[in-house]
């Protein structure tokens, strides 16, 4: 059963909020593009890939049954300069002298490792492009046959032209005029070959030395990247779906392409509620690894990297990026994650604190009028800065209640306990007890370590006990002898 909700969602394609009624009434379809796997996931990946998790997450917690796929770009034409011998897989196999498909596995590899370490729930179907280059000819094939595709030199186009001259409209989700298009397009992919500039491949030609190759009526080649995601999104979710997701960055050319193949080989709209997420920024500048401005995300993890003065616990991390609003541009920096981590401790504290509360018989809290916010927080687009806010109220209700300021009956102490749990591990996803796990690991290691210090200095050994408080003191973790023996402080 779905939880009564006024659940609105942004929708790109009208740039409106819009009440969501999914398809198939319970049912949820959601697509998002996945990463091309020639390369490690940098951080700001991992925050459109979070976003959609919150999405997801959010969705099911309401009571959606959800389909969600997301893909594995694992081959299609991509270039960085348009010259079509760059395919970045190649060039990455090239680099590390591996096959491609070795390339594509190690980054798969690593990229599952890093959604599980901040805590992303699989997607239900995980589909790869190379899975899918009959369905990606066959619909190529389908496209040649409407009229909205062209073959040349065993590469096949499609027709932009002709899909607008049939009132199709390319360009509605990034609002980009034809005309404007067409005369600002300097794309140097398939140049001599294409009929128009804004023309985009569906499938290209492999020169004798391409490795990555499969065998089409137009003769060996490889995918135009577009063409998977209409190929796998409509084959697990049907040819008109609820949901389709991706960074701001996929909105032109990728989504328009991907509106393009679907409505020009089905005549309708392929998706009902576009969902874009905004971008992240390292120290005011957009994080992409081409201009170095970006860190890999268990550098932050770890604390091996240039830009943090310390490491941060991944559900830090976590908490940090949904603090933003997923259509907001999120800049994260030192400070921002110093600021992030006091609050997600305040938070944890208030959940430890909750377990030992003891009700009593009345109650001075209104946990109902607490449920609806959290629950409008979260129905107005995904407000997640707005429900965190609200869990910053229910901190402040906790704490007066241990403090005795405020009164909770059992009935609703169990009511706050059902939320406070809901909203900050499953739609959050925040993991708070591995925090503490390893927080309390942390704390019975410094104690050792103390107790190794007392007895250096019963020894005399000054060197050794000077060494132990030195070191700790390097890593950030302060010792103070008092009359009650040594403490410690991070
Ligand atoms: P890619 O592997 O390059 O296709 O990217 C995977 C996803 O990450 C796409 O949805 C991109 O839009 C998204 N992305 C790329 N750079 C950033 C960034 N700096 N911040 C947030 N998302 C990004
Ligand atoms: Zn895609």
């Amino acid at each position: 059963m779905v939880k009564e909700n006024q659940l609105k969602v942004h929708n790109s394609l009208t740039g409106q909020k819009e009440t969501f009624e999914p398809i198939n009434q319970d049912n949820v379809g959601m697509y998002v593009c996945g990463p091309t796997v020639y390369s490690n996931v940098h951080l700001g990946n991992v925050r459109t890939f979070m976003s959609f998790d919150m999405i997801y997450r959010y969705l099911k917690f309401l009571g959606y049954k959800v389909r969600y796929v997301r893909n594995i770009t694992d081959a299609g034409h991509l270039t960085d300069d348009g010259n079509v011998e760059n395919d970045r897989f190649v060039k990455q196999s090239k680099l590390e002298k591996l096959e491609p498909m070795e390339i594509v596995q190690k980054y798969t590899v690593d990229f599952h490792k890093v959604l599980e370490k901040f805590n992303l729930l699989p997607p239900t179907i995980e589909p790869t492009a190379t899975g899918h280059i009959l369905e990606q000819i066959a619909l190529a094939e389908k496209l040649i046959n409407l009229g909205f595709a062209y073959e040349v030199n065993g590469s096949v186009y499609f027709d932009v032209e002709a899909y607008n001259k049939k009132g199709l409209d390319y360009g509605e989700l990034s609002n980009r005029n034809i005309e404007e298009l067409i005369n600002n397009t300097r794309d140097l992919d398939g140049q001599g070959e294409k009929k128009n500039p804004v023309d985009f491949a569906l499938w290209k030609n492999a020169s004798p030395a391409h490795i990555m190759r499969w065998a089409s009526p137009w003769g060996d080649g490889f995918p135009g990247w577009h063409l998977e995601c209409t190929v796998m999104s409509t084959k697990y979710l049907g040819d008109y779906f609820d949901i389709h997701g991706g960074g701001m960055d996929l909105k032109f050319p990728h989504h328009e392409c991907e509106i393009a193949q679907a409505k020009g080989s089905n005549g309708h709209e392929p998706v009902k509620y576009w969902m874009h997420a905004n971008m992240l920024t390292m120290n005011g500048q957009r994080m992409s690894k081409s201009t170095g401005n970006y860190i890999l995300p268990m550098q932050l993890v770890t604390g091996e990297n240039d830009f943090f003065e310390k490491a941060f616990h991944p559900s830090v991390v976590r908490f940090c990026f949904l603090q933003a609003h997923y259509r907001s541009v999120l800049d994260i920096s030192n400070d921002a994650m110093l600021a992030s981590e006091k609050g997600y401790n305040r938070l944890v504290e208030a959940l430890k604190t909750l377990e030992s509360i003891t009700p009593k018989k009345t109650s001075t809290v209104d946990i109902a009028e607490l449920e609806k916010k959290l629950y409008a927080a979260m129905d107005d687009d995904f407000n997640t800065p707005i429900l965190i806010a609200h869990l910053f109220d229910a901190v402040k209700m906790i704490n007066s209640i241990k403090d005795s300021f405020e009164n909770i009956t059992a009935e609703d102490l169990d009511r706050l306990n059902v939320l406070m749990n809901g909203f900050v591990h499953e739609v959050l996803g925040l993991d708070t007890e591995a925090v503490n796990e390893s927080s309390d690991k942390l704390d019975g290691v410094v104690k050792m370590l103390i107790e190794m210090r007392n007895q250096a200095r019963v020894d005399k050994n000054w060197t050794l006990s000077d060494q132990i408080r030195d070191q700790l003191s390097a890593l950030g973790i302060q010792l103070k002898d008092g009359a009650e023996g040594t403490t410690f402080t991070f």
